[in-house]
């Protein structure tokens, strides 16, 4: 017989540990809480009949979130034979406030306290057995890193399976809640199953929206229902939600006398010692800061200045720095070989002027890229990063924005795809649609080879270009933060946000390795794909001219004659306020639409355009911060579930990284002392007015 697991706990409780160590199968592991969004499925070792469904992290069975939605539709409709509840055993009372709703749906339930060999280590006292007699179910201590424990509790959920899908009720709530509830499933449940009556009738008194849609319960009956709900409201002095919540924590304090003694040795973990530094009110940012100047320091001076050393020396013997030159020894190879076989020179043009050219240059950053994955992935599994999701959330905070909204922020460090998509776990419409508009301003990895690219040929290979870069990705979110909090479709105050500090431990190479390969080959994988496909239109674009007497192939085109450069030529006008009014930038500009790497891909195939510093920052900044590629234009469309919101944030980012750059430029130039144009100069300094008026404003509430 088919048995189906549902694997139930809080973000970060070890539940994609434990589901790879019993499916054997591999899914990323995260170290902060919304990496899990959508459920995933596997088979139990050895037991084909048996399955397991990876479920997301949550903290409470409440409609808050998407992914509570899921979670709890899933149990709801789908209704496995068995929850394992995956308790952090470090953080135990807050995840038993999960476990006391589990523990009404009607199904039975095996819980695994899990990160046992921390609460060992720490002398933390568990009395297992008491711990199950109040819970009335299976409570058996695990550790998903070790393994202990593991095949232990699988045999436990299999044994479950045989029991009584009928509430054992062990936490009765207050006479009168008791009462209503009574009356409740007397009332509208009578025809829910018995072991789910007492579930939807918490879920009533709690006048959820999705439960009393769901249940299609009459005016009449919602009426009268209502009568008996007040009535406990009005004598807890409380809302309902307030009063079931405070009865958990109440329960939960009972559950733990005597079955439960943390140990004094918590507060002096190393982890603490270095949190008081780490997260240190003034320092925190600074070190950040720093940190990742010196990953950038690494990846981008260091690594990509001797990659380009090494492929200087070896492949060229001379030349400045960028894809194009180094791969123009592999062209003379290719283009002598292509001669004596008689190639056209058509294909050959292709193939070494567009194809190669094109991915190698993309390719080019292979190694800069590498370095950079480790180090970031270090830094996220050794759960730094969630540190800073916990500084920069009260910074967020503190400028209307969702604390939630860091973690799609970190995410799209790396791509914004999955950045936009990480935007479910805020449950505020408002705080999610200004998540989703703002997240792509992080710089992603597919803008990094420009960034190291403009930092390479215009400012001696300096890692702070890198560092401003990401300085102005965070200003752009806080900014945009403020300035749509004002307008009125994106006032209301912003949702507190739960977030527990997991333990600094070491990376495990093998979980480190597994990451970096994946973003590693990704990369190359992209480079085969989209860089091909769109290095073979530019090549196309640029090397064909259209006329009267229709659209030919013609060797050494000047650039301005070539499709490409006819339309980028149109929009001249508009990109010379901003300092790259050039056919190369603006065509690149418009490549990058495909793909962000398509803008080193561009000047591997045309060249970099003469630029000064400041226009080549201007580019920079611009391309940063304006529309993002295609990819993600599309998650912006999928997540916003609405073309008038998915054009807004388009528009928006277009604007304000039009404006950016405007004023970068215009007042740069202003300020450098070179010859400023007075229109350029007025025009930024009525939009700085602009803004700093808006930001003065009050804020809708
Ligand atoms: P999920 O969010 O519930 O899926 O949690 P993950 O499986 O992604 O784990 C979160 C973090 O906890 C990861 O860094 C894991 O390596 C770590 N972790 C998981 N189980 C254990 C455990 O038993 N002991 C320790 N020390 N760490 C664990
Ligand atoms: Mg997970």
């Amino acid at each position: 017989m088919a048995l189906r697991i549902a694997l139930i706990g809080n973000p970060n409780s070890g539940k994609t540990t434990l589901f790879n160590l019993l499916t054997g199968e591999n899914q990323y592991v995260g170290n902060w809480p919304g990496v899990t969004v959508e459920k995933k499925e596997g088979k139990l070792r050895d037991k084909e009949n048996i399955t397991i469904t990876d479920l997301p992290g949550i903290y409470s069975l409440s409609p808050y979130s998407p992914e509570e939605i899921v979670a709890r539709n899933f149990l709801l409709d789908e209704n496995p034979d068995v929850i394992l509840n995956i308790v952090d055993g470090t953080n135990l009372e807050r995840n038993l406030y999960l476990t006391t709703q589990l523990l009404e749906l009607g199904i039975p339930v095996v819980i695994a306290v899990n990160m046992f060999e921390l609460v060992r280590k720490r002398g933390d006292k568990i009395d297992f057995t008491l711990l199950s007699q109040r819970l009335g179910c299976r409570v058996i201590p695990i550790s998903a890193i070790t393994g202990e424990g593991v095949n232990k509790v699988a045999d436990a959920a299999i044994l479950a399976t045989h029991e009584s899908r009928q509430v054992i009720n062990m936490h009765p709530f207050c006479g009168i809640v008791e009462h209503a509830l009574a009356h409740i499933e007397e009332a509208v449940l009578k025809e829910i199953p018995l072991n789910l009556q007492r579930w939807y009738s918490i879920k009533i008194f709690e006048r959820d929206m999705y439960v009393l849609e769901k249940l299609n319960i009459s005016k009449d009956a919602l009426n009268s229902l209502e009568t008996s709900i007040r009535e406990a409201e009005k004598e807890l002095d409380d809302s309902t939600e307030g009063i079931i919540a405070n009865e958990r924590y109440q329960f939960i304090d009972q559950i733990k006398q005597g079955a439960y003694q943390r140990s004094a040795y918590y507060d002096m973990t190393p982890s603490n010692k270095i949190d008081k530094l780490l997260t240190n009110r003034f320092l925190a940012l600074p070190i950040f800061a720093l940190i990742m100047f010196f990953v950038y320091y690494i990846s981008i001076s260091l690594v990509g200045g001797w990659t380009t050393k090494w492929i200087n020396a070896t492949l060229l013997g001379k030349g400045a720095y960028l894809g194009s030159h180094w791969i123009q020894g592999l062209p003379l190879v290719l283009s002598n070989l292509f001669t004596k076989w008689n190639v056209s020179a058509i294909l050959s043009d292709l193939v070494i002027k567009g194809i190669l050219a094109g991915c190698g240059a993309v390719l080019s950053f292979l190694p800069q890229m590498f370095t950079l994955f480790v180090c970031i992935t270090f830094l996220e599994d050794c759960g730094y990063m969630s540190r800073i999701a916990f500084i920069l959330d009260k910074l967020f905070r503190k400028f209307g924005l969702s604390g939630k909204s860091f973690i799609p922020f970190l995410v799209a460090s790396g791509c914004g795809v999955p950045g936009i998509m990480a935007t479910r776990t805020i449950e505020n419409e408002n705080d999610r649609r200004l998540t989703i508009i703002t997240t792509t301003f992080i710089p992603c990895g597919a803008k990094l080879p420009m960034i190291a690219l403009i930092s390479a040929t215009l400012f001696g290979g300096s890692a702070l270009v890198a560092l401003s870069a990401y300085l102005v990705g965070i200003l752009a979110i806080i900014i945009s933060g403020f300035i749509l909090k004002k307008s009125k479709s994106f006032s209301g105050n912003v949702a507190p946000f739960v977030m527990e500090l997991p333990d600094y431990r070491l990376p495990r190479f093998l979980n480190l390795w597994r990451t970096v390969l994946d973003r590693t080959l990704s990369y190359i994988k992209k480079a085969g794909s989209i860089i091909l496909i769109s290095s073979i239109l530019l090549w196309l674009g640029t090397k064909f001219s259209g006329g009267s007497n229709g659209i030919a192939y013609t060797p050494n085109l000047a650039l301005e004659k070539s499709l490409l450069g006819r339309l980028a030529s149109y929009f001249l006008f508009l990109f010379k306020p901003l300092g790259f009014g050039n056919v190369r930038a603006v065509i690149a500009t418009i490549m990058g639409l495909i793909a962000k790497e398509e803008i080193v891909a561009v000047f591997g195939v045309l060249d970099i355009a003469n630029m000064s510093m400041l226009a080549g920052y201007s580019f920079l900044i611009f391309n940063l911060l304006c529309a993002p590629c295609v990819a993600a234009m599309a998650a912006i469309k999928k997540e916003m579930y609405s073309w008038k919101w998915t054009l807004f944030a388009i528009s928006y980012q277009c604007v304000f990284a039009y404006c950016v750059s405007l004023i970068i430029f215009q007042l740069g130039k202003f300020y450098s002392g070179a010859r400023a144009n007075p229109l350029g100069v007025t025009v930024s300094a009525v939009i700085l007015g602009i803004l700093t008026y808006w930001l003065s404003k009050e804020r809708n509430k």
